[in-house]
């Protein structure tokens, strides 16, 4: 179902039935990860089909991402590099990860996945100090939202130029432009937003899907 809170439940059936290309295993994470606490933070098919097709589009090999859950975005992307690609999956919970990690190998693109599991700002720093600066295609920031500008100012020098990276959730269901909200994941969001707005090294778009997804591109 394409969730968002702007479009009509009547044409996210009509996108769902117009366009949704989801594979046997991504229905089956679906269906699983829904029953589960925290489900809604999975994104939607519409934006992994988005995400895959951006990987294709960009030849991407190399992919970060920061926050995996119970798969569904690493999934989808892994599935849609090459059989050299590879990703550098970050998260916190052995738990929630296992269900990812079971995912994967139904998916047969576990060779492709390489999971971290600490703290992403610890990953990132170890991959920045590892030299993996200026080696990522594409990355996906989903993790905790208060640390977002963290995990984007590591993120930045581990893109190559002309690399992407794409932050989820950047409408925060709307709460981001209530002005008298300030719940600290709010304030976060709110805070990356401006930041990119006003950062010249890279280009910028919002694509208005699932909570809104920022794209930002290395220049
Ligand atoms: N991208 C996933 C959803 C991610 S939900 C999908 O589309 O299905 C957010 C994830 O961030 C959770 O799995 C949580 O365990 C993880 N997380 C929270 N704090 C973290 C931290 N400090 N470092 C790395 N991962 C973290
Ligand atoms: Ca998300």
């Amino acid at each position: 179902m394409a969730r968002s809170f702007f479009i009509p439940p009547s044409l996210s059936e009509y996108i769902d039935a117009s366009w949704l290309r989801e594979s046997e295993v991504l229905q089956e994470l679906r269906s699983e990860t829904a029953k589960m606490p925290g489900g809604g933070m999975q994104i939607d098919a519409v934006q992994g089909q988005l995400m895959a097709f951006l990987v294709q589009l960009m030849g991407a090999k190399k992919v970060l991402e920061v926050g995996v859950f119970t798969g569904y975005s690493s999934t989808v992307v892994a599935m849609a590099l090459p059989s050299d690609g590879e990703v550098v999956a970050c998260d916190v919970s052995e738990e929630i990860t296992s269900i990812a990690r079971r995912y994967w190998k139904k998916a047969g693109v576990e060779s492709k996945i390489t999971l971290k599991l600490s703290p992403a700002i610890e990953t990132l720093d170890a991959l920045i100090e590892e030299g993996h600066a200026g080696s990522f295609d594409f990355a996906f920031i989903d993790a905790d939202k208060a640390n977002y500008l963290a995990y984007y100012e590591r993120t930045l020098p581990l893109l190559k130029k002309g690399g992407v990276v794409a932050i989820d959730n950047v409408f925060w269901d709307g709460r981001v432009m209530d002005m008298s909200n300030f719940e600290p994941e709010t304030v976060a969001i709110r805070q990356i937003n401006e930041h990119l707005h006003k950062d010249e090294r890279v280009e910028l778009c919002i694509v208005p899907i699932g909570d809104g997804l920022t794209l930002a591109r290395k220049r």
